[in-house]
């Protein structure tokens, strides 16, 4: 089976690639880059996925663009929410991708990570897999994730330290005065 996988960053993709391959699947990449902030730390995830991919010989295609602009336009009055609008527009676009490239599935490393909300991640995921017609290939990839921090360690990869949009790097960072 062949899987178009939406790739967040390099490390997060180790286990999720290694276990669908194991599986016997075709794995292919979409690298999303709208919701990283600023512009160089998303060319320093994007060099890192690069890096890998090769390594590994995985086939990955890199959105063209940078819309930032959109994405603090979705964002801006409902920035309590714009996880939901974040997954839903990276999900639909590998979704969108899948279906034009004939994939009999797609996927996300989101489903990895210990910090993303996975059940909105699933639910959203499922249903665009029903309104594009490409079904979401679920699978719960945090059982992999000691494995894929190690692995990603041991390769001296850069491991960034916030989700991705400016929002998250705040939060990261800004602690208030108490
Ligand atoms: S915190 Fe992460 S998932 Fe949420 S909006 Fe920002 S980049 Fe997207």
């Amino acid at each position: 089976m062949r899987v178009l996988m939406h790739v967040c960053c390099g490390p997060c993709c180790i286990y999720p690639v290694k276990a669908l391959r194991n599986d016997g699947a075709e794995v292919m990449g979409y690298f999303y880059k709208h919701n990283i902030h600023p512009y160089t730390e998303c060319l320093k995830r994007q060099q890192t996925l690069h890096d890998y991919a090769e390594q590994i010989d995985l086939r990955v295609i890199y959105q063209e663009g940078y819309d930032l602009e959109g994405f603090l336009q979705n964002a801006v009055y409902r920035e309590a929410n714009r996880c939901r609008q974040c997954y839903h527009d990276r999900l639909k676009a590998t979704a969108l991708l899948a279906k034009r490239g004939k994939f009999d599935y797609f996927s996300s490393t989101l489903l990895y990570s210990k910090f993303q909300n996975h059940e909105l991640v699933r639910s959203i995921g499922e249903a665009i897999g029903k309104s594009v017609g490409v079904p979401f290939l679920y699978d719960d990839f945090r059982k992999g994730w000691k494995e894929g921090v190690e692995a990603s360690k041991a390769l001296a990869m850069y491991r960034q330290q916030y989700c991705g949009c400016i929002y998250s790097e705040k939060e990261r960072y800004y602690k208030p005065e108490k």
